[in-house]
């Protein structure tokens, strides 16, 4: 097997997911999100490890990610976070999806397609209202009729109620102010509903960040997915939620590794990878790793990255190849031998230098997309 892997910490999800539990109020549901592959984690293992756990509902994105997860026996109720198209409504249904919906045209369509399903149960919706998101939803006032109209069709139920938070990851009063305004709107909606005469359903808002920083948030359902793998939303960090009473210890599930495929040594003045911009200044030797940004190693990680090897960071220089990058270990440096193992990011606890929320930081970006970066030909390795 090529050594450029991704070690996936069961233990650590595990860990993760018990640790949010333990801030939930003790009937707040939990719904994993285990979308894109479980933000890269493996979609499979992340929705076994959380139905262990307790978890009632797991989120996905699309019907494809659904059906995987039915083939391999996962058993919870699964919600489709994003729009589904018509195409997807018979998978949906055959896989016992429950879908996001907000328009006639879609409560329609879907309502038709259910049909088909040769049972006296109706199909479960969640229906989504866009509180200030600007994604997907109703708006507030619009709230009831629609529920009226879901109520209205014979092959569907509504079985739930959801919005989505755009700046709770964030800590700074006018963001905080905009998330209560969200969540006043979005109560504003459910009592609507409720004044109709129907019953909302789950009623569900909180995504990471709210879920464990706004427990008045966590409703009937919280959906939390970054922390489940290790990372703390953007300014919601262990600190800030320490400050504010709060106690959580996440640790990463993803170590993305490789090994030192080669050490060359360099003379003054010679130049390494595609444009030039890295030229020895002294004499040196240079580790060549076999991964590169097809692998998941963004380009613009270079320069600034630090590669962990015998517990020492050492800098990647040059640009990143789609397939290799070049890492400076200085001359004759004895802790790095040929087949060392070369760690990308990590866990901080188990000797990496970086992980994921430092690259993200050091390139503008969030843990989420370092993470759901590893591409497939990374393979994932359960610990
Ligand atoms: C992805 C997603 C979540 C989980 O978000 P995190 O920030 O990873 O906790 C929750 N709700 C919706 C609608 C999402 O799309």
């Amino acid at each position: 097997m090529r050594c450029t892997k991704a070690l996936i910490f069961k233990e650590n999800l595990k860990h993760n997911i018990l640790a949010v539990k333990k801030l939930l109020k003790p009937d707040t549901k939990i719904c994993c999100a285990v979308k894109a592959d479980g933000y890269g984690c493996g979609a499979v293992l992340a929705a076994r490890t959380a139905q262990e756990c307790g978890a009632d509902y797991l989120a996905v994105a699309t019907a494809d990610e659904a059906a995987e997860l039915r083939k391999n026996g996962i058993t919870a109720h699964i919600l489709l976070l994003s729009l589904c198209t018509k195409q997807e409504f018979p998978k949906l249904i055959e896989n016992n999806v429950t879908p996001l919906i907000f328009d006639s045209e879609m409560i329609q369509a879907y309502n038709e397609a259910c049909a088909q399903k040769k049972t006296m149960e109706k199909q479960p919706v969640f229906l989504a209202i866009d509180t200030g998101m600007g994604r997907i939803g109703c708006l507030p006032d619009e709230a009831a009729a629609v529920a009226q109209e879901i109520s209205g069709c014979s092959n569907i139920a509504l079985s739930g109620v959801i919005t989505h938070f755009a700046v709770a990851d964030s800590i700074t009063k006018e963001n905080r102010l905009y998330t209560e305004e969200q969540f006043s709107r979005f109560m504003k909606a459910v009592h609507s509903i409720e004044a109709v005469g129907i019953n909302p359903g789950i009623r569900t808002c909180a995504n990471s960040a709210a879920a464990v920083s706004l427990p008045q948030m966590q409703l009937d359902m919280v959906r939390p997915g970054i922390v489940i793998y290790g990372y703390y939303p953007d300014a919601v960090t262990e600190k800030y939620l320490a400050e504010n009473g709060i106690n959580l210890s996440l640790k990463p599930v993803m170590q993305l590794e490789t090994e030192v495929a080669a050490i060359r040594r360099f003379t003054p003045g010679r130049s390494v990878s595609y444009g030039r911009t890295w030229t020895s200044s002294t004499e040196t030797d240079v580790a060549v790793l076999p991964i590169g940004y097809a692998d998941g190693l963004l380009r613009r990680n270079s320069p600034g990255l630090l590669v962990t090897i015998n517990g020492r960071p050492y800098p990647v220089i040059g640009r990143i190849c789609m397939d290799q990058c070049m890492v400076d270990i200085g001359l004759n440096n004895p802790d790095v031998k040929r087949w060392d193992k070369a760690i990308i990011f990590g866990s901080k606890e188990s000797g990496a230098v970086m992980d994921a929320s430092d690259i993200a930081e050091m390139t503008g970006t969030i843990s989420y997309e370092i993470m759901t970066a590893v591409s497939k030909r990374v393979p994932r390795i359960i610990q």
